[in-house]
């Protein structure tokens, strides 16, 4: 057995509390210790150390994860790469910037933007969510639409897998046909294969301003032909949707009131490119035809940068909105045409099988992504709650298989999907996953029992 490297550990409850989970909270965090590595060297011999005591691993971002992945609750060491953050490399020719994993993904966003750069992957909780989680979850948020996910923007990875090995992968390289990308495996693994330590990310040039249009649908098979007209018509980089009970939520907790006269069932928020107002007689033109056609019963177009961060709030603050009544969490996707079918079952199935409880819809409908929120109810207890949703989950995740859809569209598995994957994954492909693990990880010391039971 090999004595523990010298490295930062920290010990106390609080600090094993606040570091052995994430955003979830359904599971009790109970590590043995949380250490915190300063170098690739430094994480190199922690998982020899790791391999040596009969130890595992948990390797920890910003802990903002909805799915568990980064929870602690069976006496692991938290890897916690927070004290990893250095910026290495700001090549303003390809352009990109290569940093230490730990660094917090609202600081690259920062530091491009410094630079006259932009890094275009962003959701709410960017600023807290590290390099190196977001690539481990794949990260998506608002503008996929036009960016895609954080895996379009990875040019390349140091990882530390579980035999210790460090594999730099891709090297920043643009184009590297020299065989299968090993890179794009860590991406999405969710920490069960390596540890991530450094990443070269991608920048792009800033976008024009952007304006926003605020929409009130008349259903939700408006929702569908409001796309189609509205991505002929501009140049698009976001187009969320929420239901009216979002709405309700996030009056309830920023006390802001709606500006649209009409409270519909379903809204969404439309950003897209508005270079000194150019685009404005488009959009304008694109609403009222929308209005025209009976698909839109409301709207706003942003007259100011601010009035468009603004009119975005009804979109972002949801999530931290409904987190005080510990939701249910499951962010499903289908094909995008596919979305309003899809929605329609999802909602008939939980009136039919759970008519007491609240859900709350939102999501990225451009990219068929729906987040389906179910709230637990005041007077229940949060175990109970627990255990009546994982009754409901089989029956959504059918629903899912039925439409061919996934059961996690950006979230990650994490352990609160873990038993659901088969849904969207079928046999031959898990026991590929299962061949990736036993490769990277022979000893299983990393993230135990996360994606793959
Ligand atoms: C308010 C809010 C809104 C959100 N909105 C979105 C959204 O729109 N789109 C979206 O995709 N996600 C969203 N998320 C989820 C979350 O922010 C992302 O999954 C994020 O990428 C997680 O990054 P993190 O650094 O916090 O990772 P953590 O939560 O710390 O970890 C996530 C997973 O990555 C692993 N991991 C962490 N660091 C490393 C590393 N260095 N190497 C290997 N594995 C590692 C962990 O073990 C775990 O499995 C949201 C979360 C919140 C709280």
């Amino acid at each position: 057995m090999s004595a523990f490297p010298d490295i930062e550990t920290l010990t106390d409850a609080q600090s094993l509390l606040h570091y052995g989970r994430d955003w979830t909270r359904f599971w009790t965090p109970a590590p043995e210790r949380v250490v915190f590595p300063r170098s690739t060297d430094d994480v190199v011999a922690l998982v020899r150390w790791a391999g040596s005591s009969d130890r595992r691993l948990v390797p920890s971002g910003g802990r903002t994860g909805l799915s568990g992945g980064a929870v602690a609750p069976g006496g692991e060491v938290v890897v916690s790469l927070e004290k990893m953050r250095r910026q290495i490399e700001l090549d303003a020719v390809e352009p990109s910037l290569t940093v230490e994993a730990g660094m917090p993904v609202g600081e690259v966003q920062r530091t491009a933007r410094e630079a006259g750069l932009f890094y275009p992957v962003d959701w709410a909780a960017a600023g807290s969510s590290q390099v190196g989680g977001s690539i481990a979850t794949n990260a998506g948020g608002i503008r996929v639409l036009r960016y895609g996910m954080t895996r379009q923007w990875v040019r390349g990875l140091v990882v530390v897998d579980g035999r210790g090995q460090v594999l730099r992968l891709n090297r920043g390289l643009v184009k590297n046909n020299s065989g299968p990308d090993l890179g794009q495996l860590m991406i999405g693994s969710e920490g069960v294969l390596g540890i991530i330590t450094e990443a070269t990310l991608a920048l792009t040039r800033p976008p024009p301003t952007q304006s926003v249009l605020l929409l009130a649908f008349a259903d939700l098979a408006a929702l569908m032909p409001a796309l189609a007209a509205l991505q002929k018509a501009l140049s698009l980089s976001a187009f969320e949707f929420f239901d009216r009970r979002s709405v309700a939520r996030v009056e309830a907790h920023t006390g802001s009131s709606f500006p649209l006269a009409e409270r519909a069932d379903f809204h969404a928020v439309v950003e897209f490119d508005d270079p000194d107002g150019a685009c404005t007689d488009a959009a304008l033109q694109a609403f009222e035809a929308l209005v025209e056609a009976g698909h839109v019963t409301d709207g706003i177009l942003s007259q100011s940068e601010a009035q468009a961060a603004e009119l975005w709030r009804w979109r972002e603050a949801i999530t931290e909105s409904i987190a005080p009544a510990t939701p249910y969490k499951n962010d499903l996707s289908v094909r995008v045409s596919r979305v309003p079918g899809f929605l329609g079952a999802l909602e008939a199935l939980i009136a039919r099988h759970y008519p007491e409880f609240e859900v709350v819809w939102f999501g990225h409908i451009g990219d068929g992504n729906l987040h389906m929120n179910i709230l637990c109810p005041e007077a229940m207890d949060v175990a109970d709650f627990r255990a009546a949703c994982d009754g409901l989950s089989p029956r959504v995740f059918a629903l899912v298989r039925e439409y061919q859809g996934s059961i996690s569209a950006e979230h990650g598995v994490g352990l609160l999907k873990r038993d659901y994957l088969h849904y969207s994954r079928d046999a031959a492909e898990i026991d590929a996953l299962r061949g990736l693990k036993a490769l990277f990880d022979p000893e299983g010391l990393l993230n135990p029992g996360k994606l793959l039971a």
